[in-house]
């Protein structure tokens, strides 16, 4: 199976969102990839209903509490988004710089998820970051690939896969810069399981079009 995972970050109004998901919900998906979508959360259930009907796609929130709940008010906690979403992701750098989370605030988050079923999608940046018990989904995103335009070469990618998790079972997938002209190096690698994308899975039109060329050049 290969993911590619629309992370849309801190856009779109409700009218684009839906416009978005009524055009992506007709997407023929191979059985060899899921799509997973991760909107802001006020677009979560909104989406969920337009896409229910097409089973290779998915519904992934940007984020998650470290809280399990209580009195945090503007905080959205597992038990909320359990029947909701399968997948958060956890530790964007994003997150991690401007929301200064570090990793006993991410272990929190992933633990709280993995209680309720939800697959966390751990984000690291660099080598040293460490990564939750019982996360299977792992992005790795280099700082100075995101929203850059310089994504990092293949044979760096896998270098660093190796180094990190050599001979772990895990869900390994790439993002930072990802577009027409460098996904296929990622998908059609047996190392690496998807992609996260940011910039090119805003616009429904570039987003599917990347799809179907994804889709009539990958075999699986
Ligand atoms: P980008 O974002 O595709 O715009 O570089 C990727 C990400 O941050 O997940």
């Amino acid at each position: 199976m290969k993911y590619i995972i629309a992370n849309w970050k801190a856009h779109k109004n409700k009218e684009e969102a839906l416009k978005w998901a009524k055009r992506i919900k007709k997407i023929i998906i191979p059985s060899t990839f899921k799509v997973i979508v991760a909107p802001p959360f006020p677009f979560l259930l909104p989406i969920k209903e337009i896409i229910k009907d097409n089973k290779q796609i998915e519904l992934a929130s940007q984020d998650i509490s470290r809280f399990m709940e209580g009195e945090y008010t503007g905080e959205v906690i597992a038990r909320s988004l359990k029947d909701i979403v399968n997948y958060t992701i956890i530790g964007h750098s994003e997150r991690r710089i401007f929301f200064h989370e570090q990793y006993n605030i991410l272990n929190k988050k992933a633990l709280n998820s993995l209680s309720y079923n939800i697959k966390p999608i751990f984000c690291i940046n660099k080598l040293s970051n460490k990564v939750p018990k019982g996360v299977e989904y792992i992005a790795f995103e280099p700082l100075e690939s995101i929203g850059t335009g310089k994504n990092e070469d293949l044979e760096d990618v896998l270098q660093f896969k190796n180094k990190k998790f050599k001979d772990k079972k895990i869900k390994f997938l790439y993002g930072g810069s990802v577009n027409r002209n460098n996904i296929l190096s990622y998908l059609r690698s047996k190392e690496i399981d998807g992609v996260l994308i940011g910039k090119k899975s805003l616009e429904i039109k570039t987003f599917t079009q990347l799809l179907k060329y994804v889709f009539s050049s990958v075999k699986r």
